[in-house]
């Protein structure tokens, strides 16, 4: 893999690198020292137009089109094996460019192509019905065909990891993509796009236009070539994202922010939970859409509980991402640091008390980079902004809750929906909470563990639609009915 560190890095479109027609290109930089490390093009709408035709030639040249399910699905088999090959690179690249811990990094790119195998299994399974009907000589038909070309936007904290439940299904049904990453970590996906040729897809299969939301993004969702957007990344800008693909009456799927609850009842054993907590808010630092950002917890244990939590987030190794004992990076950019410390600010001046963290580190190295202490808030509600708002930074208020009624109250009272957890060695209780919840994934005595086989997705502000399992093979298809007459 090329070496990216000062590079100008073009678009990938019609399977090669290409300069911006827009003439613009845009700095990459690294969290660790605020220091730019690459240039990356910024497309303008004639960039994104033409990505979006070379995505609509391939997918009615023959090359593609007439590829049988099982060919596709060797090819989707052998991008797995390239994946694995060069995830550690792949790895280096994204921690580089979002500061995530390199060691995650590399568990998560190393197990990525498991993903791809998946959705490969699932290319010659996607069938039709044969359908009765009121008469006896007709054949009524159902088939599963692509839909054409998917547009797929991503944010920056996990860039590869998120187009995987979309882009391999996508792949194995028949489908092209243009994919706009996120302008502040776009490498990753234009060394795939370079792989994906390397695994032998035609041209144009995948194309990637890097570039500002407000640009490129905007170009590629109103586009009008697009058959479906896929779009993970905040609440605000799906919903400008959704009008814009309105008015093209272009179906979305939308994975979008959170501001989960992570509840520990009286029963459980503390130290699990408190680890369980630690690891569900400030794991990429917080910058995850599941992190379990509203913790509460009953009445009986919360001064415990609360000791306990600050005792632990104390002992946090705030480092850089790349060494081995580090356990919290910085922050990906500067504006996420600045918005961190602004919610931090306004819940104290609301009343909240901060029992740990709440600075940005200066010892040595750190001091130059956007880093962030592990902050817990105490004296939290509900209804304060901190509480109410996704930060995405790692910042976790406490609130104590008297009963299961009290809880359901609080826990629901959220305009998102994404994910929620429970600990409690009660299975009654912690499934019906389950029920009651508004949380498109909940997780009981666990936090974060999430798989490429299971529908993950949103409720409420959330989002909508499903990554994982077979119901993102319908979702990227379309049906038709067939009806003969014999
Ligand atoms: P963001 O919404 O700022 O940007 C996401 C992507 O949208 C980027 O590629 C950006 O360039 C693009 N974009 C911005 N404005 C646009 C516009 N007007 N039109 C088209 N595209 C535009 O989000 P972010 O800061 O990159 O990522 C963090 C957010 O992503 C958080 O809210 C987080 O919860 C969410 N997220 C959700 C999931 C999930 O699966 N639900 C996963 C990861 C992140």
């Amino acid at each position: 893999m090329k070496s990216i560190e000062g590079s100008r890095q073009g678009l990938f479109i019609g399977g090669r690198r290409v300069a911006p027609l827009s003439g613009r290109y845009i700095a990459s930089y690294d969290p660790t020292t605020a220091e730019p490390w690459y240039e990356v093009a910024d497309a303008g709408a004639e960039d994104v137009d033409a990505a979006v035709r070379s995505a609509q030639a391939a997918f009615v040249d023959p090359a593609w089109r007439r590829m049988t399910q099982t060919d596709r699905g060797k090819l989707v088999r052998r991008l797995a094996d390239l994946l694995l090959q060069h995830a550690d690179d792949l790895a280096r690249i994204e921690t580089r460019d979002n500061g995530k811990l390199l060691r995650e990094m590399l568990a998560q790119l190393r197990a990525m192509p498991d993903a791809y195998l998946y959705f490969a299994g699932m290319a010659d399974k996607l069938q039709g019905d044969t359908i009765p009907v009121n008469k006896l000589d007709m054949l009524n038909l159902t088939l599963r065909e692509p839909v054409g070309v998917v547009g797929m936007i991503t944010p920056w904290n996990s860039p590869l990891m998120l187009l995987t439940g979309t882009l391999a299904p996508c792949l194995a049904i028949g489908n092209t993509v243009v994919i706009k990453p996120s302008e502040h970590t776009s490498a990753s996906t234009l060394a795939l796009a370079e792989i994906i040729m390397e695994a032998g897809f035609p041209a144009g299969v995948v194309n990637v236009v890097t570039g500002n939301g407000a640009t490129a993004g905007e170009a590629l969702t109103r586009h009008p070539g697009l058959a479906k957007i896929v779009f993970t990344g905040s609440t605000a800008t799906g919903k400008r994202i959704a009008a814009n693909a309105a008015s093209q009456l272009v179906p979305c799927q939308m994975e979008l922010g959170g501001k989960s609850p992570h509840v520990v009842f009286a029963d459980v054993d503390l130290d699990r939970a408190v680890n369980g907590v630690v690891a569900g808010v400030f794991a990429a630092a917080g910058q995850t859409c599941i992190a379990g950002s509203r913790c509460f917890v009953e009445a009986g244990i919360y001064d415990r509980f609360v000791d306990s939590l600050v005792d632990r987030t104390r002992r946090i190794r705030i480092g850089h991402p790349e060494n081995d004992d580090t356990e919290i990076g910085p922050l990906a950019l500067s504006a996420q640091l600045e918005k961190v410390e602004g919610y931090v600010g306004s819940g104290v001046a609301e009343g909240a008390r901060i029992a740990v963290g709440g600075h940005r580190p200066q010892q040595g190295e750190l001091g130059r980079g956007w880093y962030y202490e592990p902050t817990v808030l105490v004296d939290a509600r509900n209804d304060m902004g901190f509480m109410r708002d996704e930060i995405f930074g790692p910042v976790v208020g406490v609130v104590p809750f008297r009963d299961e009624a009290e809880l359901i109250g609080l826990a629901n009272d959220t305009r998102y929906g994404l994910a929620a957890g429970i600990w409690t060695q009660n299975i009654d209780r912690a499934l019906r909470f389950a029920r009651n919840v508004d949380a498109g994934t909940v997780w009981i005595n666990t936090y974060r563990s999430a798989a490429y086989m299971s529908p993950n997705g949103g409720f409420k502000e959330s989002g909508y639609g499903r990554r994982g399992g077979f119901e993102v093979m319908r979702e990227f298809s379309r049906l038709k009915n067939v009806v003969v007459d014999y």
